[in-house]
């Protein structure tokens, strides 16, 4: 029943290995891992082929239930981002074949060959979660898992102890707690463990495809989806805290002439550069999005217009200056921007009425000539200033 276990998840997780993104790795390391515990239990089911050709079998079958332990440990290694412990793995295997040989061939123990069995793949198993402990993510599915795997540890420890200091434990097929405990979890930890990784795997497949939804895939900056939420959080604090809010609706100027003259490829590496320099003048606490095209939105908390207007100069004469190009010691064609400032202090304004605003002095910047600043209407008319 575990071998089918196995079997059938090891499926499962080499078809998400197959569809899930590819910053999710370890998937086909687990796939692998239980398909090798497959075929060990097939190699040991012929363990009774005579005397020495049983002994070799049962040598290859511990040989292929280490490989697989193990490379189940560099499964939960690369996907929490850690270098695989591939030196560990073959140390580990060849302290095991010779422990196992020596306990086979030379002087025939089933206590020694259980008991370093035991204590060779805990250490396959304190590996994973130690791997668990350092990457540090909190989440039940995570203590989900590494509670799995501490359970598994100790009772393999248990099992490798138990067989050196008493020996009526030896024989699983005679009664008891521990056999019977024994038993059932090496028969059912299988499943779960290969469910308990494949459920922290299914978690990070929902925070990358959540974080993707609300980011542009060009600029990796906000999309307008990721900036509603974010919006929504400020203009709650805006209504608790009294303050300023401050959009920025900026837009380059004459775009379409740089993707005619220099290829669309160019004018992707100019968005995606305009990102980056926009994104080095904000403070952590502001929010940049790109609402597609060659328009971007900039929400400053805790910021009215003169600070705003600085900050809007400041991006401005970043964008002015010259940046290395696609091709080595080239330099991107230069650009400037037009933007539309709106303050919001009224907090029921809501963010298209405070968009209709920005874009609205947008509108008047370029109007008014491009690669300029305007603020929008009534909320500050004394402020009102152009700058060229
Ligand atoms: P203006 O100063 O009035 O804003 O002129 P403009 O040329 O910047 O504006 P217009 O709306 O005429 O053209 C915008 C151009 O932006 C047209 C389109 O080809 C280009 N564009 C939109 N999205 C992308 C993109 O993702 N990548 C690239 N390379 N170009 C884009
Ligand atoms: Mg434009
Ligand atoms: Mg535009």
């Amino acid at each position: 029943m575990s071998s089918l276990m196995a079997g059938a998840m090891s499926i499962v997780l080499f078809a998400a290995h197959r569809s899930f993104p590819s910053e999710i790795q370890g998937l086909q390391h687990w796939a692998g891992g239980l398909l090798l515990l497959v075929m060990a239990a097939l190699l040991y089911s012929a363990r009774n082929s005579g005397p020495i050709l049983g002994d070799i079998v049962v040598l290859m079958a511990n040989s292929v239930l280490l490989w697989g332990i193990g490379l189940a440990m560099i499964g939960t290694q690369v996907f929490y981002g850690q270098r695989p412990q591939w030196r560990l793995f073959h140390v580990v295997w060849a302290v095991g074949m010779a422990g196992i040989g020596y306990s086979l061939f030379i002087e025939s123990d089933f206590t020694i060959r259980v008991a370093i069995f035991s204590f060779l793949v805990s250490i396959f198993y304190c590996s994973q979660l130690w791997a668990i402990i350092r990457h540090g993510e909190s989440h039940f599915s995570t203590t989900f898992f590494a509670a799995l795997i501490l359970f598994q540890t100790l009772v393999v420890l248990t099992r490798g102890l138990l067989v050196l200091f008493g020996g009526e434990y030896t024989d699983l097929m005679r009664p008891g707690y521990f056999q019977s405990l024994y038993l059932a979890t090496s028969n059912f930890m299988v499943l779960l463990l290969a469910v308990g990784f494949m459920t922290v795997a299914t978690r990070r497949l929902q925070a990358i495809l959540e974080r993707r939804s609300t980011l542009d895939p060009l600029t990796q900056v906000l999309n307008r989806r990721g900036f509603a939420d974010i919006y929504a959080k400020e203009r709650a604090l805006l209504q608790r805290n009294c303050d300023h809010l401050t959009m920025l609706s900026i837009d380059l100027d004459f775009f379409k002439a740089i993707n005619d003259s220099h290829g669309h490829l160019t004018g992707d590496r100019v968005l995606i550069n305009i990102a980056k320099v926009i994104g080095k003048v904000l403070r952590t606490s502001d929010h940049l999005a790109r609402f597609g095209g060659e328009e971007f939105v900039v929400l400053l908390p805790g910021t009215g217009i003169e600070r705003a207007l600085s900050v809007a100069e400041r991006i401005q004469g970043a964008i002015k200056l010259p940046c290395e190009g696609i091709k080595k010691g080239s330099l991107l064609p230069a650009c400037t921007v037009s933007i539309g400032l709106a303050c919001q202090m009224d907090a029921e304004e809501d963010l298209d009425s405070l968009l209709m605003r920005a874009d609205k002095a947008l509108y008047a910047a370029k109007d008014g000539g491009r690669d300029r600043v305007e603020i929008a209407d009534a909320l500050a008319p004394a402020m009102r200033a152009v700058r060229a």
